[in-house]
């Protein structure tokens, strides 16, 4: 006890900050505050996270660790940043790697693509919807088309080709009811011409949650979905990042 004495003129602050956190529940100003002052443990964002997979890591929802952190914008969070994770003990084992069908060729545009995404922010695109693609990514009649088309029955499910959040969920144009999902890294994801959006703008969205149906609102001669990937603003060959 002689030590921590010896310090107490320093406040609490100073000691979780010189990383004695340990010996306090109080945090230093850069630090998130531990809601409710419960059970959790800190986690310092590496690399590659995003609040999902720490979420995951630890056994608690995203939306916990968004609120736990005040976090405005998950896509935006800084490597170095500690997260106070509410009612974690330690992280789970990480889950081993998904075993890769043999014989699996990529051409060397789809693998540069797809390593570039995973690099950015660990993104695995899937398929948002089953159904048959008509059209596919480029010039269509004079016209760039900057997503693809795949045909299905109306009301039938689209998913979240990758976790994020919701930027759009309405009306837009010739596009008719729109969801556009913004993934970690530079990556957006947009469903148009969609039925209904079950998603609000704003919120998180998991790979595969059901988050509209097939429509044809907008310019749509029939129910389809009109799929698109963008980096940044520039459309993205969709083809490029699905399995
Ligand atoms: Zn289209």
């Amino acid at each position: 006890m002689g030590r921590l004495s010896g310090l107490r003129g320093l406040g609490p602050g100073l000691l979780l900050c010189a990383g004695l956190a340990v010996l306090t529940l109080q945090g230093c100003a850069s630090s998130p505050q531990p809601a409710g002052g419960g059970a959790g443990v800190y986690h310092t964002v590496r690399p590659g996270d995003n609040v999902y997979r720490i979420g995951k890591r630890y056994g608690v929802s995203s939306d916990a660790v968004v609120r736990a952190n005040r976090i405005r914008d998950v896509t935006e969070i800084q490597v170095g940043t500690r997260l106070w994770i509410p009612g974690a003990h330690r992280a789970k084992a990480p889950q081993p790697p998904a075993k890769r069908s043999p014989g699996a060729s990529l051409d060397e545009a789809r693998r540069r693509a797809r390593s570039e995404a995973k690099r950015e922010g660990r993104l695995v695109f899937r398929w948002p919807v089953q159904g048959k693609l008509t059209s596919r990514f480029g010039r269509r009649g004079g016209k760039p088309h900057e997503g693809i088309d795949v045909s299905a029955p109306r009301g039938t499910s689209i998913w979240a080709s990758e976790e994020g959040k919701v930027i759009h969920s309405g009306r837009l144009g010739a596009y008719g009811v729109v969801v556009i999902v913004k993934h970690p890294g530079h990556y957006r994801s947009v469903y148009a011409h969609v039925n209904r959006a079950f998603v609000r703008k704003g919120s998180f969205v998991e790979k595969g949650q059901k988050i509209a149906d097939v429509g044809s609102t907008g310019n749509a001669t029939g129910p389809h979905l009109h799929f698109e990937i963008r980096r940044g603003e520039t459309p993205r060959n969709p083809m490029l990042y699905l399995p």
